[in-house]
């Protein structure tokens, strides 16, 4: 065999592996982005449970006021009763007025502190509302959550059994290839975000789009040697 056709053999097996470790590079990325988007999931999740925590304690707080409130009214309702009672036993009108005078200023405050009262209610019930559709929010997103990760989970197995069948591809191509070539193919590969083999497009490189120097693409066309981009250094070929 002549050198030519060693070359030529080679690229044209190295055109197959490019294809495969393409596909390899592909889905190692996709790989790679799993567990960020697992990281997002967890995050709106975490954002559900915050938004509980937040609705609880807004819930709990209405109903501390409205007890408050409730204890307020009933110290006042006792006050009026006192001061009925203190009403049987006065001996004068100007303190009987005085007395009645009071109570009218109580039960003036207590109807206000009634209208309070209602407001308070229906925040409670209101927030109450809330705070299940929180609860039922953060039950979603938790089964939500669950269900990406499983999915995740699968995907990540089939991925990992297609690169496994990929490589074992690659590597009966790569058996055929010369063993310097492999290595520079295999450096380039690492380094170029899974291209190591691209054509040339006319006169430029199509990966990088370099015009390069003539002598390099007679070079390339004469498949004498392993040629490469002098700009981003992946292999060279011409498409027949
Ligand atoms: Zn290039």
């Amino acid at each position: 065999m002549t050198e030519t056709t060693k070359i030529q053999q080679d690229i044209e097996i190295l055109k197959q592996v490019q294809v495969l470790d393409k596909e390899i590079y592909d889905l190692t990325q996709e790989l790679l982005s799993i567990p960020g988007k697992i990281s997002a999931c967890e995050l709106l999740c975490e954002e559900a449970k915050k938004q509980v925590k937040d609705l609880e304690k807004q819930h709990k707080d209405f109903q501390l006021k409205q007890k408050e409130k409730e204890l307020e009214l009933s110290e006042k309702e006792e006050q009026i009763r006192k001061f009925q009672g203190q009403l049987t036993q006065v001996k004068t009108n100007k303190e009987y007025s005085a007395i009645q005078h009071e109570i009218a200023s109580v039960k003036a405050d207590n109807s206000l502190l009634e209208e309070t009262i209602l407001v308070l209610m229906d925040d409670v019930e209101k927030s109450a509302r809330g705070l299940a559709q929180g609860r039922e929010n953060e039950k979603q997103e938790e089964k939500k959550l669950q269900d990406q990760k499983a999915e995740f989970k699968k995907t990540e197995e089939s991925f990992r059994k297609k690169i496994d069948e990929l490589q074992a591809q690659k590597k009966e191509l790569m058996n055929q290839v010369a063993p310097e070539t492999a290595v520079l193919y295999e450096k380039i590969l690492a380094k170029k975000s899974g291209v190591a083999l691209v054509p040339i497009e006319g006169e430029n490189c199509s990966s990088c789009h370099m015009t390069l120097r003539a002598q390099v693409v007679n070079e390339v066309r004469l498949l004498e040697a392993i040629v490469v981009c002098e700009n981003c250094s992946r292999i060279l070929y011409e498409q027949k």
